[in-house]
């Protein structure tokens, strides 16, 4: 008779969890997306949520998850090999979730049924024997750690492999930015820059004082900067471009500019609606494909909050540090270049352009204002002024702003941003 329950409790999240690590691994779909389809037999929300944090944490670990299973068995486990991938889920479950791991391996075996049960079973009993742990600082998949020393050096490799140890802060964008010292005091929380407020724990986010009235929205706080560098917009016209789910039309709105936001995501753009809804704001929504839609006459600003590989927001979205690589980089840059040079016609001549993206890759930032500048004679860089961006933080010499999980490590870190601004000289 087998040691173990033919379905025992919690299987079809573990199920689920499988499915949603080969998902992002094999076939390189964002976390986000897939866990739809992978859970959709869940009829609990708690084990939804437990997929998700498995498969999160595996994400985080994996490097030093592996080293643990190679070092526990002679037999070399291709990297997609099932085997690998169970018990990467269980070995997860013991040592960063804290499941006993009675539960963990109940649940793994009946994975691999008519497989490698046996394999599996032992390299888990072996390294629960041996009381096996995982480094506090997890490591880098060797190719991002070089990829990433190559554009920034050691530091930041280090920084980033630190930021993962840790849960990200949750920050928040007030609607009224003369009402920060309020909100603080209010949630408890700090602040770096006026109208953010960052909280000192996470939570049911929905149940705080002022979400149900619309005063705050969440927004990391590199994710706020882009928005900032417009000022008060007394009336003029924005396109906030790429505006979904609405961080920045919000904060565009709250500064009295007339926005207009574009989205090519129908479902994303019923969030922006919902968020406008529940904060007050208004904004002129219209879903169309950039790469088709133009306005009917120039425009005073352009945000263009670019597609991109989103590597930047590595610490709470850990998929991206396994599905991105130089072709998903490469292909990215090359639709920023085109949307860049098509909407960079649409501003009147002195008008604002804001070029951002949450990648931490060079060829999504920095390469692309570089490639604008020397091709066009239309635009010069305006550099970012001190007083915008938060204590610790400074432009770069060449007047962009580019932010690195190696910023405001003793304040909780910000995500990963390239932030650049343009004026339009003719
Ligand atoms: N600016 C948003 C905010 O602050 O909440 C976040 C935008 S997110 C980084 C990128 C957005 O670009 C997605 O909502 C996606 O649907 C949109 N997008 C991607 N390609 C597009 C295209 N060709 N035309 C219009 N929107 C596009």
């Amino acid at each position: 008779m087998s040691l173990y329950p033919a379905h025992p409790a919690g299987l079809p999240a573990r199920r689920a969890a499988l499915k949603l690590l080969d998902a992002i691994l094999r076939r390189g779909e964002p976390l986000e997306l897939a866990l739809h389809g992978a859970t959709q037999g869940l009829a609990d929300r708690a084990d939804k949520a437990f997929t998700h944090a498995i498969v999160a944490e595996v994400l985080r670990h994996m490097p030093d998850l592996d080293a643990l299973i190679d070092g526990a068995t002679r037999r070399v486990l291709p990297p997609d090999a099932k085997a690998r991938a169970v018990l990467r889920l269980a070995l997860v479950q013991v040592l960063v979730l804290k499941t006993p791991p009675h539960a963990a391996i109940s649940t793994a075996l009946p994975l691999v049924d008519g497989g490698p049960r046996k394999l599996v079973h032992g390299v888990f009993g072996t390294l629960m024997r041996a009381g096996a742990s995982l480094p506090e600082i997890p490591s880098l998949l060797p190719e991002v750690a070089v990829r990433w020393q190559e554009q920034w050096g050691a530091d930041m490799v280090q920084a980033a492999q630190e930021a993962l140890a840790a849960s990200p802060a949750i920050d928040l964008t007030l609607k009224d930015s003369l009402e920060t010292d309020l909100w603080c005091e209010r949630l408890g929380g700090t602040s770096l820059l006026p109208g953010h407020v960052r909280l000192a724990q996470s939570g049911d986010i929905a149940s705080l004082p002022g979400f149900a009235d619309g005063a705050w929205w969440v927004q990391d706080l590199a994710a706020s900067l882009p928005a900032r560098l417009f000022g008060q917009g007394d009336g003029r016209h924005v396109l906030d471009l790429c505006a979904a789910p609405g961080g920045k039309t919000m904060q565009l709105a709250a500064h009295g500019w007339r926005v207009t936001s574009v989205d090519q995501s129908q479902k994303r753009l019923v969030r922006l609606d919902e968020n406008l809804a529940r904060t007050g704001l208004s904004a002129t929504t219209v879903q169309a494909d950039l790469r088709q839609w133009q306005p009917e006459a120039p425009v005073d600003a352009i945000l263009l909050d670019a597609p991109c590989t989103a590597t930047g927001i590595f610490r709470r979205h850990p998929d991206v540090l396994h599905r991105i690589g130089e072709r998903q980089i490469a292909e990215l840059a090359e639709l920023q270049q085109s949307l860049l040079d098509r909407v960079a016609d649409w501003l009147k001549p002195g008008g604002v352009l804001v070029f951002a993206t949450c990648s931490l890759e060079q060829a999504e930032g920095e390469r692309q204002i570089e490639r604008l500048l020397t091709a066009s004679d239309a635009f010069a860089l305006d550099p970012v002024e001190a007083e915008i961006l938060p204590a610790g933080i400074v432009s770069a010499a060449e007047g962009w702003v580019r932010t690195l999980p190696s910023m405001l490590a003793e304040q909780g870190r910000l995500d990963g941003f390239f932030i650049a601004r343009l004026k339009k000289t003719e």
